[in-house]
């Protein structure tokens, strides 16, 4: 499903160049769920941001589903994001101005799909994470833990096969957080969904079907299951 060959990513600074990510090589299968943990700094998000095409590594090649995106162009690479990778961040990212429902509606939207049929597809992601009473609410409206299933909700939109979550739970209480995991672990399992989450909750991390572990721009540890396999 993901395959990083040797990807770095160096960043240009005034002061020189910074390198955020050291030729890491990873597999991901299909229908995994990975939990990417490390130190502040370590290069996290940088990674999702390039599986997910946001952003293009200096060396290396990544091929996600079949497509290798370190090669697409910016529009290539925008339709890619646009319809096979579902974006979940730390702080929602929902529009304020717009009810729950426009927002999950504008992934549709952007996408082309007919009018008649938005409506309808709205609903239906609403009640897959359980907040159909709450289509008319702005985001103020709600509490963490439902901003973040809004979130999601409009990240299933397109039906993506992959997630990449940025941190997830990381503004929710314990309750709320342990509701967006049982979530994204449903997706998971019931939709063969593959999960990227960045999380610094260990907790959060074993529900997990792998863990990798990044320092200073590397993997320095996978672990499956409790088993280390570096
Ligand atoms: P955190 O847990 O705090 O979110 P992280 O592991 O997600 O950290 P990254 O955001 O990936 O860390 O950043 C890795 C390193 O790359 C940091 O030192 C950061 O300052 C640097 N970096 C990230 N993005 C840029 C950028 N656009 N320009 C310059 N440096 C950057
Ligand atoms: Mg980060």
């Amino acid at each position: 499903m993901i395959i990083l060959d040797k990807v770095s990513k160096v960043f240009q600074l005034e002061a020189g160049s910074y390198t955020a990510l050291k030729e890491n090589s990873i597999h991901i299968r299909k229908g995994e769920f990975i939990a990417i943990m490390g130190p502040s700094g370590s290069g996290k998000s940088t990674l999702l941001q390039l599986i997910g095409g946001l952003d293009l590594p200096s060396y290396g090649s990544i091929t996600v589903d079949g497509v290798e995106i370190s090669k697409l162009n910016e529009i290539e690479r925008t339709i890619f994001r646009r319809t096979r990778v579902g974006f979940v961040f730390q702080n929602y990212q929902l529009l304020p101005m717009m009810t729950v429902a426009e927002n999950v509606s504008l992934s549709l939207a952007a996408n082309k799909t007919p009018k008649a049929d938005i409506k309808t597809k709205v609903q239906r992601l609403l009640q897959d994470v359980n907040l159909a009473d709450k289509e008319n609410h702005f985001p103020a409206q709600l509490s963490g833990g439902q901003q973040q299933r809004v979130a999601i909700a409009r990240a299933l939109a397109m039906k993506p096969k992959l997630i990449l979550a940025d941190e997830p739970t990381g503004n929710l209480d314990q309750k709320n957080g342990k509701d967006v995991l049982q979530l994204l672990s449903r997706l998971n399992k019931e939709e063969q969904i593959t999960i990227v989450m960045v999380t610094h909750d260990r907790q959060a991390a074993e529900k997990a079907d792998r863990i990798i572990t990044i320092q200073d721009g590397e993997v320095v540890q996978e672990r499956l299951e409790g088993v280390e396999l570096r």
